[in-house]
């Protein structure tokens, strides 16, 4: 874990700013078992001393607090699920800090089906969240395998990917409106469920993805779709990675907006989730596979055919070796559950140094070929474990500790690591975080690869939005 000492001296919150918040606040903690989960991270180690937990139910009493906290100059992490895996939602180790959770905000403001849009309220979980809109008949696509506990609040702050970004985009696309408690404890309503909208900045795009350094997201309004009727999900075997990148392009052409998701994963995440999880592996001994999903409006089992005849000619083209395709809705829960688990399939190998990069689609095999051989190099015998998003150019590439190498060994070279894959990434024209983040893990790195303009610009809409610096300090951008 790199250096996350905050930029600003830890002091012990006041007695008298506590008292003043625990009285303006419905629901607080504040011993160290009751705050443990939130100072918690799930993976990697991230905790921290928080002098006090704030768990507000209403945009009104979040802008009380936020305004208490301007007043006496009281650092704030915002946190909604606690899923996220950089390091962004837990205080520092020092104390001095309040988290200020949005989980009991949770009132769904209204759902749409006209106008395909509904409004939710940040402590909603994501999988609540698509529930909703399926009582309507409609789609909200943001999928990820935290779904069951992270929460839009969280969703919005991290602008979430997961696997139909292909298709549906990331959160950037799917939100059309906020509500931002800002630094000052002022709410903003932006709550609009306009699709053209060219009144002045678009706000709403600086709060999404700014990790609660910038606003505290307590509603949003999301863009909903036609929910399918019929899917088609097949997990494939191909000869390399390469084979692949031309495999996504055929299908894109001949499925167009029904290819929903295309995900790549090299055989290792195969072996270690039968390992480790008892995953069965529908095809034993094959090398690297693509997950491949396509949905549309019906009627049933026309997808699976026009999956089938898009992957007729691509065996003979060569980019395909063996595949199955599922043939119920078990066999394809199945078949993604390998992919989602491979998150918990990493904690339990542990020795794995995370990356969550993008970089163009086309020049994929090539940086996988340059970050294998150059850590081959350095670390001789480091075994690949690279799963991700190859419609959306975004991968966890994830190198597992040389097998002849002891664990502290390893650990002490995460930082050599992750500058030998991040330089890379740059040098193919990537970006070192594509959808996790940068927290604390990454901000160090972050003021290694973007320009001194890039930096600066960040920082004066930090100084416009948060003037004292007092929401999630230390975090994202770097010193
Ligand atoms: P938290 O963890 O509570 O917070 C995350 C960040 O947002 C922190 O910086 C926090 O300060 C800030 N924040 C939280 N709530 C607010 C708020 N109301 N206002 C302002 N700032 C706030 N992510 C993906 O994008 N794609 C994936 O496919 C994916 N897969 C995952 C799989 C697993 C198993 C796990 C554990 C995580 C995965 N993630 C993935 C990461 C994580 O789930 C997402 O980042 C998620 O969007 C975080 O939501 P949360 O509610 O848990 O946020």
């Amino acid at each position: 874990m790199p250096d996350d000492r905050p930029s600003f001296p830890a002091r012990p919150v006041a007695p008298v700013t506590l008292s003043r918040l625990k009285a303006a606040c419905d629901g607080w903690l504040e011993t160290e078992a009751d705050t443990e989960r939130y100072r918690t991270a799930w993976r990697d180690g991230w905790r921290g001393t928080a002098d006090l937990v704030l768990r507000p139910k209403t945009t009104e009493e979040v802008a009380r607090l936020v305004r208490i906290c301007a007043e006496t100059r009281t650092p704030i992490v915002p946190q909604s699920g606690n899923t996220g895996l950089t390091g962004g939602g837990q205080p520092h180790a020092g104390g001095g800090e309040v988290i200020l959770s949005t989980e009991r905000l949770r009132e769904i403001r209204a759902v749409d089906p006209l106008d395909d849009a509904m409004s939710v309220e940040a402590g909603v979980t994501l999988a609540e969240a698509q529930a909703e809109a399926e009582k309507v008949d409609r789609l909200f696509p943001l999928s990820l395998a935290a779904e069951g506990t992270c929460c839009i609040g969280g969703n919005v702050a991290t602008n979430a990917g997961g696997v139909q970004v292909l298709r549906y985009g990331t959160m950037r696309a799917l939100v059309l409106g906020l509500e931002v408690v800002t630094a000052e404890g002022e709410i903003w309503d932006g709550l609009r469920t306009l699709r053209k909208d060219n009144a002045g900045y678009d706000l709403k795009q600086l709060f999404i993805g700014s990790e609660g350094t910038l606003g505290i997201v307590t509603a949003a309004a999301l863009r909903l779709f036609p929910r399918p009727k019929d899917a088609a999900t097949a997990l494939l075997s191909l000869p390399s990675a390469e084979t692949g990148v031309r495999l996504l392009a055929a299908l894109k052409s001949a499925l167009g907006e029904r290819l929903t998701a295309f995900e790549l994963m090299h055989p290792s995440c195969f072996d270690w989730a039968t390992e480790t999880l008892g995953h069965a592996d529908p095809l034993p001994g094959a090398g690297w596979r693509a997950l491949i999903q396509a949905d549309g409006p019906g009627p049933q089992g026309a997808m699976r055919e026009a999956l089938e005849q898009a992957l007729a000619g691509r065996m003979e083209a060569g980019e395909v070796l063996d595949g199955v395709l599922a043939e119920t809705v078990a066999q394809a829960d199945a078949l993604w559950r390998i992919r989602e688990d491979q998150a918990e399939v990493q904690k339990r190998v542990g020795a794995g140094v995370k990356h969550d990069v993008s970089v163009p689609v086309p020049r994929i095999p090539a940086f996988l070929e340059a970050a294998d051989a150059a850590l081959e190099a350095r670390f001789p015998g480091t075994r690949p474990c690279t799963f991700g998003h190859l419609g959306d150019g975004n991968l966890h590439y994830n190198p597992v500790r040389p097998a002849d190498m002891d664990d502290a060994a390893w650990r002490a070279a995460t930082l050599e690591v992750n500058a030998i894959v991040h330089d890379l990434v740059a040098r193919f024209g990537g970006s070192i975080t594509a959808e996790h983040g940068v927290g604390r893990l990454r901000r160090a790195e972050l003021g290694r690869v973007r320009s001194g303009t890039e930096l600066d610009l960040m920082r004066r809409v930090k100084r416009a939005l948060d003037p004292q610096g007092l929401l999630n300090p230390g975090k994202v951008l770097p010193d």
